[in-house]
């Protein structure tokens, strides 16, 4: 069987991984050269974390991806996965909170409530204002996005890098199947989802001299849902000088070939009054930026699919910002919609159907 991937990415890596370790003839093609700063997989650090507020039925999933991470370690000798625990932080009736709790409760998960007191107690970093509460996931942790990519690729016995493929059209009878894992640059090749780009930006402040609180054996990652500021996340510091820290969605629409790639104060300004009002021991000194896309889909849940013409094309790579730490599981998922046709995972919830009345607006790659 001959199986062509579009897209060596997190996605396009993962699939590609999986498919060779089925001994299947997997041809992977990126038009950069993975791991690579211009699409969705960058930025040293991921988060993983297993009370998934975003709905139970990615438990299951997530619980899978932490074994096929470990299994790649294993395989490739690559460091990628440090355990930190998480924190969703937030009102206690906001998604976070309530939906971590919800996620815990359907899976019998290892979580802990904290109130504001608790949790500035134990964790120094954090400033919450009284009346915040905190889940503590305890499986969660920090992934490495390049190195993931750079182990999965090199499980891959053929990657064609600096192609761009036009069309699925170009690959579709030279293959018996199609993976289409092309990040941000998916809507140029597939129309049949309703997908719109979202920039998103990375900043890195410089730690406080003497701060040691904010390493990942002693600060969780944390997703903070503010009303202000809507859902921050952040990054333990892994160099001991600075801390990365981003706003999840909130970024104006775009498409890869016109990103604006030029970081600046309008960026970096409510990020910095997050560090100032939420965080003990960032100074408001950027030493770091960069910038990063979201492929959204309507309702931000992912879609895993075949293309409702063909089911030799898959498309994969649709995750709404959330999906790095899935891409080991969707890989597999995809390498079994190739392979058999089916997947004993519960993926109804990814099917592209969904959005068969949904319109894309005509303008949505020109809205900012
Ligand atoms: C700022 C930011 C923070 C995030 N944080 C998290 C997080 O903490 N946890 C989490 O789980 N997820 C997170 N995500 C989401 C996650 O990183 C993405 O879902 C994931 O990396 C997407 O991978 P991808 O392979 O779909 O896309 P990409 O990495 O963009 O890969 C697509 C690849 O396809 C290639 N390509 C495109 N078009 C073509 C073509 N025509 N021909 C050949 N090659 C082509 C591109 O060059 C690229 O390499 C974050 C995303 C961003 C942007």
């Amino acid at each position: 069987m001959r199986v062509a991937v579009i897209g060596g990415g997190a996605m396009g890596a993962a699939t590609s991984w999986r498919l060779a370790k089925r001994g299947v003839d997997v041809v992977c093609y990126d038009r950069y050269s993975p791991p690579h700063a211009f699409g969705s997989t960058h930025g040293e650090s991921r988060i993983i974390r297993t009370a998934y507020f975003e709905g139970p039925w990615y438990v299951p999933l997530v619980q899978e991806a932490f074994q096929l991470w470990r299994e790649l370690e294993a395989e490739t000798g690559a460091d990628l996965l440090t355990m930190t625990g998480a924190l969703m932080i937030g009102e206690p009736d906001s998604e976070a909170v309530k939906g971590a709790l919800d996620s815990a409760k359907a899976h019998g998960l290892d979580v802990e409530l904290l109130d504001g007191d608790e949790l500035r107690s134990r964790y120094r970093g954090h400033v919450v204002p009284d009346g915040q509460v905190a889940v503590l996931d305890k499986q969660a942790g920090i992934l490495h996005p390049e190195a993931a990519v750079t182990a999965m690729l090199s499980q891959t016995p053929a990657v064609v890098r600096d192609r761009a493929v036009g069309s699925v059209a170009e690959l579709v009878d030279s293959f018996d199947s199609v993976v289409v894992a092309a990040g941000p640059w998916t809507p140029e090749l597939v129309e049949w989802i309703p997908l719109q780009v979202e920039r998103q930006v990375h900043v890195w402040f410089a730690l406080e001299g003497g701060v040691d609180w904010l390493t990942p054996e002693r600060f969780p990652v944390f997703i903070l849902q503010s009303p202000e500021f809507g859902d921050v996340y952040g990054i333990p510091s892994l160099d001991g000088a600075s801390m990365k820290v981003g706003r999840h969605h909130e970024g104006e629409f775009t498409d890869p070939h016109g990103i604006r790639r030029v970081v600046d104060e309008t960026d970096i300004d409510p990020l910095r009054r997050v560090a100032a009002q939420f965080l003990r021991g960032l100074t408001g000194r950027v030493t770091r930026t960069l910038t990063c896309m979201y492929t959204n889909t309507p309702d931000r849940h992912f879609v895993i699919d075949f293309s409702p013409d063909d089911r030799r094309v898959v498309v994969i790579s649709a995750c709404s910002g959330h999906g790095f730490k899935f891409a080991p599981v969707i890989g597999d998922i995809a390498a079994d919609l190739v392979c058999d046709g089916v997947t004993r995972r519960d993926i109804s919830r990814f099917s592209a159907a969904r959005f068969a009345t949904s319109h894309v607006p005509d303008d949505h790659h020109d809205r900012d």
